[in-house]
């Protein structure tokens, strides 16, 4: 097996089982036990029971695969210490990453120079390396005229111990700071220059909720904390699903839900230009103490992400599967951010919720439907008994993985021994499960890319995946009369259009109808959801919205001549483009003051800040089409 590679260490695993000749036992675990024992027994009751003894002959092998880490972790625990982190850092890659941002700096490519020393902060290990660069960092922020981020690395370059001799330096740029913020003129408090100054991707606006978590715009629902009072949870009478109501009119632009996560995770092509825990973009970030991958948003979110990411930071090379597998890191976050004891209290309901799904006994959500509450999240496992051998058995190759993998933390550490085998069993069991449940109920967290020429073509970009509490049930329109939003990593419902009550709230799972023919529709919800859309816009075969009817929502905010950006602002008091002097058009401003007026409506309490007004949903755009039509 060395041809394996170190970020290979699950297919490392996989050949491990293979070697281990147990294939008899697997066979019968899978193959025989297909003889019903009791005639009243489900398919998925089948099926887990298959499941699971494939899961106890896994479990009963042991795997060299883990054994360095296991050792090394053992060694620790010995004197007390935890295990040292594999992370790739050095000192000497952090120097060379520090010269290459200083050769950067002298030639006044600010932005590379910001790069290169995030870099060189994230490789390095001794204090010294890390006080240097956060110093030559706040040199390049000042230049940016960020004189916030350059005060924070001006503190952090002296809380790892800056040199003495050199502190004047930093005191000299400390005080000009201070003295320009006292002149109110920092591009941190002008987002549209700040973000001209930074490197984020092409039509990079951020979250598609800029600023604080809003207010639901009615009272809090007494059962289900995350909603408002204005709606409610239904159960269908013969289980063909949960639905959500509107229990009181609702207008356009009210905040409906607001969902935290079961558990969220940054994807892997996001580490490094994003903040590990709370997924914001940023240059301005921190390292992880030990992994030369992690980087932070700031000293509150590093501290925020200890519960987890102590856990799994020496073992990350464990954590990285590549995209053929269909194992996924929030599965394994879903534990290591909670302790054992929580699972364990928890155990009876989160078994009868597991048994319920698998009798096909459809539940509620059983109130408050809070992130704690696990059963909730297990009753969303679905679909086990669809499975063939050749998938339960990979089902169990990653619930064991996943469980050695847990072994290799703290996490099972001061249970008692006697009951070690059969609490083991039970958190693969739910490590499977949860693998079930995320494949089907997780959102891509999204940011928004801009097209400033023609905002109607804006696109957003998943950075993070999330599972929610109660998003979950909320059915799909074509039509629908509900967006879903992202603040940070918490999910933002929104009407917008008006809900009388006793009506369906419904949110899109993709393919609004303005834009897609029904055929398309229909295909991907039934292979993606497995249901046959019945909408209105499915039901009257509505026709998709033609390009002309959606050119007057072109963002109206360039210059026609320099092709510059204009704020709000800028479109309303002047008449001429503040970077080239061109007189403006002036549909284009009346456009752009519609636009600002229409964003008001829709987003209720939103703030749309300078740099633009983007949404994850195309869908919404058409309800910015009929609020434009209410202002008329
Ligand atoms: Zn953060
Ligand atoms: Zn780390
Ligand atoms: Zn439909
Ligand atoms: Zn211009």
């Amino acid at each position: 097996m060395e041809a394996c590679t170190a970020d290979g260490t699950f297919h490392k695993f996989l050949a491990e089982i293979k070697e281990l000749k147990i294939d008899d036992k697997l066979a019968e675990a899978l193959n025989n036990s297909s003889k019903p024992t009791n005639p009243g027994e489900t398919s998925a009751q089948i099926a887990a029971q298959k499941l699971n003894k494939c899961l106890s002959t896994l479990l009963s092998c042991e795997f060299r695969t883990f054994d360095t880490l296991r050792r090394v972790r053992d060694q620790h625990r010995r004197h007390g210490a935890s295990p040292p982190s594999l992370g790739g850092k050095s000192d000497v890659d952090a120097n060379n990453a520090r010269a290459i941002g200083n050769q950067l700096y002298a030639q006044r490519r600010f932005r590379d120079a910001i790069e290169m020393y995030g870099k060189g902060l994230r490789l390095s290990v001794s204090t010294a390396s890390l006080a240097l660069t956060f110093a030559s960092r706040s040199a390049a922020f000042f230049e940016q005229r960020r004189y916030e981020d350059c005060l924070r690395d001006i503190d952090r370059a002296i809380d790892h111990g800056y040199p003495d001799t050199k502190r004047y330096r930093l005191d000299e740029r400390r005080a000009k700071c201070l003295t320009l913020l006292g002149t109110g003129i920092s591009a941190n408090n002008d987002p549209f220059l700040l973000r001209q100054q930074q490197a984020p991707p092409d039509g990079f606006v951020g979250a598609a909720w800029i600023g604080d978590k809003p207010n639901l715009s009615h009272g809090r629902n007494a059962r289900y904390p995350q909603m408002g009072d204005c709606l409610r949870v239904v159960a269908d009478s013969g289980g063909a699903g949960r639905r959500i109501i509107a229990a009181k009119d609702i207008i356009p632009g009210q905040i409906l839900v607001v969902d935290d996560p079961y558990v969220s995770c940054l994807e892997s092509k996001a580490e490094g230009t994003h903040c590990h825990q709370c997924f914001e973009y940023s240059d301005s970030m921190i390292p992880c103490h030990n992994c030369s991958t992690v980087m932070f948003c700031s000293e509150q979110c590093r501290t925020a992400a200890e519960t987890y990411h102590k856990r799994e930071c020496p073992i990350l090379h464990f954590l990285q599967f590549d995209q053929s597998l269909p194992v996924r890191n929030d599965v394994f976050r879903l534990f290591s951010s909670r302790s054992l004891d929580y699972f364990l209290h928890n155990e009876s309901q989160v078994r009868s919720a597991i048994q319920d799904v698998h009798i096909g006994r459809l539940r509620g959500p059983v109130p408050p439907c809070d992130p704690d509450c696990l059963a909730n999240f297990f009753a969303l496992t679905n679909h086990i008994e669809a499975a063939d051998s050749n998938s339960l058995f990979k089902s169990a190759c990653l619930g064991v993985y996943l469980t050695h993998c847990l072994e290799l933390t703290d996490f099972f550490l001061g249970d008692d021994v006697a009951s070690y085998d059969r609490i083991r069993f039970y958190i693969a069991q739910l490590i499977v499960s949860a693998s079930l449940v995320l494949a089907t109920n997780s959102y891509l967290v999204k940011e928004v890319r801009l097209n400033v020429k023609n905002a109607w073509e804006s696109d957003s970009e998943g950075v993070a995946s999330a599972c929610y509490p109660v998003t979950s049930y909320f059915n799909h329109a074509c039509f629908p009369n509900a967006v879903r939003d992202y603040c940070r990593k918490a999910m933002v419902i929104m009407s917008v259009m008006e809900i009388p009550a006793g009506t369906e709230v419904t949110v899109l799972y993709g393919y609004h109808f303005t834009k897609f023919p029904k055929a398309d529709r229909q295909v991907y919800l039934r292979d993606n959801y497995n249901f046959d859309c019945k909408c209105v816009a499915c039901d009257g075969d509505w026709p998709v919205l033609e390009e002309t009817e959606t050119r007057e929502f072109d963002c109206a905010r360039l210059c026609q001549k320099c092709n510059a950006t204009l704020s709000n602002e800028e479109m309303e008091s002047s008449v001429n483009c503040k970077e080239c002097g061109a007189e403006l058009d002036e549909t284009a401003r009346e456009l752009a003051m519609r636009w600002r007026d229409v964003m008001q409506i829709v987003n209720g309490a939103r703030e749309s800040s300078a740099v633009g007004a983007g949404d994850t949903d195309t869908c919404s755009k058409a309800y910015w089409k009929r609020a434009i039509e209410v202002l008329k």
